[in-house]
């Protein structure tokens, strides 16, 4: 799965990092980064997708299809 933040939707909330923080990082400017996109499980990332009040956060399958949001 492949995990992106968009950068300009991102509004640094961290409930990304808070359910996955294996994954996601608050970057030196508050805006969330990908640090590991198989840092957590996949359930896990994407809850924490879910959790994004922005839908900041674009996950994809192995074939480039967007899965979410
Ligand atoms: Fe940014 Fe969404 Fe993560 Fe909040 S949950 S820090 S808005 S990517």
């Amino acid at each position: 799965m492949k995990v992106t933040v968009d950068r300009d939707l991102c509004i640094g909330c961290g409930n990304c990092e808070s359910i996955a923080p294996n994954v996601f990082e608050l970057d030196s400017e508050g805006i969330a980064t990908v640090i590991d996109p198989e840092g957590d499980d996949e359930s896990v990332i994407r809850e924490a997708a879910e959790s994004c009040p922005e839908d900041a956060i674009i996950l994809q399958d192995e074939d480039g299809e967007q899965i979410y949001p």
